[in-house]
């Protein structure tokens, strides 16, 4: 299960995204970060953040 929760990086924001597909997280998280936050990450620097996750 790959999760990206938006306040592990700063934002005062409930925002999880959450799936078995490390893809669609990142899709889910980078739509919600433009639209939210006006911040556009490239695909491979959220990867970056989820897998130093763990
Ligand atoms: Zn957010």
């Amino acid at each position: 299960m790959a999760k990206f929760i938006c306040r592990d990086y700063g934002f005062e924001c409930d925002f999880v995204a959450e799936d078995d597909d490390i893809a669609k997280v990142i899709v889910e998280y980078s739509k919600h970060s433009i639209d939210e936050h006006g911040i556009e990450y490239s695909k491979e620097a959220l990867m970056q953040f989820i897998l130093r996750k763990g």
